[in-house]
């Protein structure tokens, strides 16, 4: 393609409202643009790239055996409310209705509309397993957009679903997603992690989300330093402390009047934190005998953070989960959040193995401004096996699962996640088909998500240098950048450049030609910052000695080379 034919608008000046360098660098090369918060144009260039990693995409699913289809954007309100997700799903869901009145939602997910294809058209278990997929716009109406396309509303995900009889299949099935996202992933030359993950609320044991590990990534993955367990920090686990042996002190009264957080309880008595409990407040799953607002308590250790995620499924947590407001806890305690403890506490505990593995610990008396030092769980405090519990996020440093050595982290981008939906879908939705016993049974669900427009970002945030983005080559807009100087002086610059783009575009291979009237300067440095892997720039000078300057976009120096040797070097040979 010739540059003067495309629409390549490029920025000199970092736009201010761009936090990631994805962003800055989409909007600076001309990827994209924002037509209203969340919501992208794709220009040119940004689109042949979003091309290359679908068709990354289709040719690896399609040799995994999935096949495409193509489902409507916008979905009727009664599919959702036969999966009782038109109530469920929130302010995230757009919804509207069309003239004669009828709910309608823009899909921000397709599992209602494939569950009604599946029971529709297939009938019987002989036709198992099956797997689909499609590419496709989904819109969510996300708290807070941001990062350009990275947390849109609209965009393009890779959704695939598949149906099993029994489970040894949906395992089949979900090994070879695994195989395929990784295929997907290293093809596109990322470096990307896939880690264990929550599942929701759906259940089943199987879950990962593929994380491409650049430091803007919005979530923290952990991994062990000496094994392969690795996890999203919602769901990530330590080894279990072991119980400290240290004969427990008397437990003592200690006055605390101005001390209201761990930081400066542990001051005041010169302790580390780690030698503190903390008390949180959540409101109860309420019984039938209770009547007001039941309340529940979980202890941490003083330094532990609540993983509001492992908490949520807590027995006794009321769903989802919510903390309990100040004068409700007053009311319960008879003292303020800052003085609250597990001794004699009049709501239910639970307590973090890390705070129940303590011998003695300070922790508020329920009184305020008072708070007992020396306290000993079975002592003062008598709690069961039922009440210990993973309620905490783990911690750098701790020790990972099975003797793997050191929880360690790293930031992450979910690009992928792949998960059992078992029959949260197929059995309210009755999509059954007859087993070998001619019997209605509902089909094991698979679900395979990709984030198609946020892989863009995504390749950008591991691939990019001062001077502009620097594509790998399977998913780079064109291969190679002709740069032709000052042809308008020179009719050899002219003629050369437009032989070496015309032989290029014969041998197949894809070439954007600088044929604008601009400046050297001017063309480098929107050549660096486009970021096309191969370069070759045809000047007098050289052509007067039979060469060009090739440079990859990533190498330090130009090559002089022959334009035919040029050309090879594009092909990755060396004459
Ligand atoms: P997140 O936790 O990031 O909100 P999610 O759990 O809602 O993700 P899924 O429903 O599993 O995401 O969607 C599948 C994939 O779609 C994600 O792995 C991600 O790559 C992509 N995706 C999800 N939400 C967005 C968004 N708002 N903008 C761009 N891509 C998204
Ligand atoms: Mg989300």
């Amino acid at each position: 393609m010739r540059q003067s034919n495309l629409l390549l608008p490029t920025l000199k000046e970092t736009p201010a409202d761009a936090d990631v360098i994805s962003h800055q660098l989409m909007l600076r090369a001309g990827l994209i643009r924002q037509l209203a918060s969340g919501l992208y144009s794709w220009l040119p260039l940004g689109l042949r790239v979003l091309r290359n990693i679908e068709a990354i995409i289709r040719e690896e699913l399609n040799r995994s055996g999935a096949q495409e289809l193509l489902m409507p954007v916008v979905q009727p309100a009664e599919l959702w409310a036969e999966s009782g997700r038109w109530q469920k799903m929130g302010d995230e869901m757009l919804r509207m209705q069309d003239r004669h009145e009828r709910d309608f939602c823009l899909g921000p997910t397709h599992e209602e509309v494939i569950t009604d294809i599946f029971r529709r058209e297939v009938q019987s278990y002989k036709q198992l397993p099956v797997n689909f997929y499609q590419i496709q716009t989904k819109f969510r109406d996300e708290r807070r957009p941001r990062f350009g396309v990275m947390r849109a509303r609209e965009f393009i995900m890779k959704d695939g679903y598949s149906f099993h009889l029994d489970q040894p299949s949906f395992d089949a099935t979900y090994q070879e997603m695994y195989n395929c996202y990784e295929r997907i992933l290293q093809r596109m030359e990322l470096n990307f992690r896939a880690v264990e993950a929550d599942t929701g609320n759906i259940g089943g044991n199987n879950s990962h989300e593929f994380h491409v590990l650049a430091a803007s990534g919005e979530d923290t993955i952990v991994y062990a330093s000496n094994g392969p367990y690795a996890a999203n920090l919602e769901k990530a686990v330590a080894e279990l402390p072991v119980a400290e042996a240290t004969p427990p002190e008397p437990m003592a009264r200690v006055a605390t009047p101005n001390q209201k957080t761990i930081t400066e309880v542990a001051q005041l008595l010169q302790q580390e934190t780690t030698r503190c409990v903390k008390t949180l407040v959540l409101k109860a799953e309420p019984s039938d005998t209770q009547t007001g607002a039941p309340l529940i308590a979980i202890i941490l250790r003083g330094d532990h953070e609540l993983n509001e995620i492992k908490a949520a499924k807590l027995p006794g947590v009321a769903k989802p989960l919510q903390f309990a407001d100040e004068a409700e806890i007053v009311a319960a305690f008879g003292a303020h959040p800052g003085s609250l403890g597990p001794v004699a506490s009049p709501i239910p505990i639970l307590v973090d193995y890390a705070a129940a593995a303590l011998s003695t610990f300070i922790c508020g008396a329920n009184e305020d401004g008072v708070h007992y030092q020396g306290a000993n769980w079975q002592r003062d405090c008598p709690i069961d096996d039922q009440q210990m519990v993973d309620a905490r996020n783990v911690a750098e440093g701790d020790p990972a699962p099975n003797g793997q050595g050191e929880l360690q982290f790293q930031r992450g981008i979910e690009v992928g996640h792949i998960f059992q939906l078992d029959r949260a879908y197929s059995e309210p939705m009755s999509a059954y088909v007859l087993d070998q016993d001619g019997r209605d049974t509902a089909p094991i669900m698979g679900c395979y998500g990709m984030g198609v427009t946020r892989l863009v970002a995504a390749v950008i945030e591991q691939n990019h240098d001062s001077r502009g983005v620097v594509w790998p080559q399977p998913v780079a807009p064109f291969a190679l950048h002709i740069i032709p100087l000052n042809a308008q002086k020179s009719d050899a610059v002219r003629e050369a450049a437009d032989a070496l783009y015309a032989e290029a575009e014969a041998a197949g291979i894809s070439v954007l030609l600088d044929d604008r009237n601009e400046r050297p300067g001017v063309k480098f440095a929107d050549a660096d910052l486009i970021g096309i892997p191969h370069r070759i720039v045809i000047g007098d000078r050289g052509l007067q000695n039979g060469v060009v300057e090739y440079k990859h976009r990533s190498a330090e120096n130009n090559e002089e080379l022959s334009a035919e040797a040029a050309l090879a070097r594009v092909a990755g040979q060396r004459l």
